[in-house]
Formats: structure tokens, C-alpha cells, sequence
């Protein structure tokens, strides 16, 4: 009887993997078409100059709402790991922020806009050239872009990659490493790569104001950056003004978060730059000063 138990959990199991095979394939090939049939979208998160309240371009986010559902940017990747619509991801959100760039330019707004890439991108060897190609063919210079690299250990060959980082910013694309703070390695990649911006993750920035350990992390990564010169900062999750606040105080020069804006669709966008309001921005966050 036990034995017979075993057997039919087993395939029980081996139904239930199953299904979760072919669903994970029903969205991968859903994602594909929206990819083909340019369906996804990228939202616009401002990234703002603590010190004086002017704007610095933006965080582009991926975005996809399908018959009533909103998909995340984490299951979305999930669902194409290891498979060719990695770079074809890649590829659609850079010809999409370098477009949106081009209109943006119109409106008076400038970047640098920040993509988010899959790590393997940054680890081929064709893609400063396609990179390039990219934004030549749109007419659109290199320092619009920003290229934010999740810090991960899977990093095999770091000459290899600096190289490959390096030739991008021979071209005005500037590079983040994105969530730091967070890895094993956050330290090996800072110093083996050529990195021009530091993003803080979001989990420290949350409890600065609560937690005596984010606080001391957040203080270590501004000290490390300012040793090493050209770096800048950016804050990720800045949820309230008396967290900026903060973060101001400590010498942190940019910040992004709800506390200032959501990401937004690029008209949106537009008009929240339009409307917002260097010296209103300071006395909000003066008004936080004990
Ligand atoms: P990330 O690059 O670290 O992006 C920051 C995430 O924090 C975004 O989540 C953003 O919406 C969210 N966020 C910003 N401010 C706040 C805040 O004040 N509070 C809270 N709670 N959250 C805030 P999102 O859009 O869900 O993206 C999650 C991650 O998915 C991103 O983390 C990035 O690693 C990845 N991702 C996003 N867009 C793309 C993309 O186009 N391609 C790829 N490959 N990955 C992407
Ligand atoms: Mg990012
Ligand atoms: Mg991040
Ligand atoms: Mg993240």
C-alpha cells in the first residue's frame, strides 16, 4: 500500500512539472510575440539631484499588461531565462529607450536614461558593436544611455567584461552597477569593473531612518564611492522626504523612489518633468531638518 502511495505521488509529481513546464512555455512564447509585435512597454522612474533638486534622467522599467494582467519584470525575465528572447529583450527595451530618447530630446528632457540589461549581454563580445549600431542608426549619442549591471556572481571573465564595458563608455555610455550592497561580490565587481554609478538597493534605503546596520551600510558605500571619485550614487527606493532627507545629509548625491515619483508611461513622464519644481522639492526637504 505504501509502495502504491509512492507511485502515484510520483506521478503526481511528475503531472504537476509538467504543467509547469508548458505553462512556463505558453508564456515565454506570449512574450515573444509581444516582443515581435512590440507590445511590451518601458515606464520612466526620474532619478533626482538631492543637492538641488534638478532632475537627472530616468530609470526605464519594463512594463507589459496582457488580457487584464500585469506581468512583472521578474517573471517576464523568469520566463525567457536561457533562451534566445534574452537578447532579444535587451535588444527591444535599447532600440525603445533610444527611441522614446529621440522625443524626449524634443521636450527638452535629456538622460541619461538607464536600461536595464541581462547580465549574459554584457558578457558578448558583439554587443559594444551593436550598441553602437543602434544608436547610430538613431542619430542618438552614447551619453543618453546608461547601462545598469545587476551585480552577480555568474560574472565569469572579468577582463573580458571590463573590456566589453569599456569599449560602451569609449562611446558616452555610461555604466551602473545596479543593487549594490546586496551580492557576495558587490566589492570585486566595484573594483574589477569601470563603473560610473553606484545604485544603492532599495532594502537599505527603506530602514535607513530605522535601522542602525542600513545606516552604517549606506555611510560604507558613500565612503567607497568617494574615494574613488568618479563615482556617483544613486539612491534606489526613496519612499519619503524624510528619507532623502537623509540620505542629503550624508552626502548622497541622487535619489529615486516613490517618495518622488512612480515609474510612469513616457507622456506621463513628460509632463511630470514639465511640472516639477526644483526650489519646491528643497523647501520640502528642508522642512525635515531637526
Ligand atoms: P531595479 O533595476 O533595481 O529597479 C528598481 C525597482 O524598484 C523597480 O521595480 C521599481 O519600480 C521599484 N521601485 C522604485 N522606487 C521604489 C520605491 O520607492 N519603493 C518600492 N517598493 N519600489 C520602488 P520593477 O519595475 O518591478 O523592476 C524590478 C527589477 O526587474 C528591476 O530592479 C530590474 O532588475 C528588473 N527589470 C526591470 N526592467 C527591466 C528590463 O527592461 N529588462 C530587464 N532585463 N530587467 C528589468
Ligand atoms: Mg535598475
Ligand atoms: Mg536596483
Ligand atoms: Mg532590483
Amino acid at each position: 500500500e505504501a509502495k502504491e502511495n509512492g507511485k502515484s505521488q510520483i506521478c503526481f509529481f511528475d503531472t504537476e512539472r509538467h504543467q509547469i513546464r508548458s505553462s512556463r512555455r505558453e508564456l515565454l512564447n506570449a512574450i515573444a510575440t509581444a516582443i515581435n509585435q512590440d507590445e511590451l512597454m518601458l515606464y520612466y522612474q526620474p532619478r533626482v539631484n538631492l543637492r538641488d533638486g534638478s532632475l537627472f534622467g530616468a530609470e526605464a522599467l519594463l512594463r507589459w499588461f496582457k488580457d487584464g494582467r500585469f506581468y512583472s519584470p521578474k517573471e517576464i525575465t523568469t520566463a525567457i531565462r536561457d533562451t534566445e528572447w534574452e537578447w532579444q529583450l535587451d535588444n527591444w527595451v535599447m532600440g525603445k529607450v533610444i527611441a522614446h530618447s529621440k522625443g524626449l530630446r524634443q521636450a527638452g528632457i535629456i538622460g541619461p536614461f538607464g536600461v536595464n540589461l541581462n547580465p549574459k549581454t554584457v558578457e558578448n563580445e558583439h554587443f559594444p558593436q551593436q550598441l553602437s549600431t543602434l544608436l547610430t542608426a538613431a542619430g542618438v549619442a552614447g551619453k543618453t544611455l546608461e547601462i545598469e549591471v545587476l551585480e552577480v556572481s555568474s560574472i565569469k571573465n572579468f577582463e573580458f567584461t571590463h573590456a566589453i564595458l569599456s569599449q560602451c563608455r569609449a562611446f558616452g555610455v555610461s555604466v551602473a552597477l545596479d543593487d549594490f550592497g546586496t551580492g557576495y561580490s558587490s566589492l570585486t565587481h566595484f573594483h574589477a569593473l569601470p563603473i560610473d554609478t553606484l545604485k544603492i538597493d532599495q532594502r537599505f534605503i527603506k530602514q535607513l531612518n530605522s535601522d542602525p546596520k542600513s545606516l552604517a551600510l549606506v555611510k560604507s558605500i558613500l565612503a567607497i564611492a568617494q574615494t574613488n571619485n568618479r563615482r556617483e550614487v544613486v539612491a534606489e527606493g526613496i519612499e519619503s522626504y524624510a528619507i532623502a532627507h537623509t540620505l542629503k545629509q550624508l552626502g548622497c548625491a541622487f535619489g529615486q523612489g516613490y517618495g518622488f515619483a512612480r515609474p510612469m508611461p513616457v507622456t506621463e513622464y513628460v509632463s511630470w518633468v514639465q511640472n516639477w519644481n526644483p526650489s519646491e522639492f528643497q523647501a520640502r526637504l528642508n522642512r525635515h531638518q531637526q
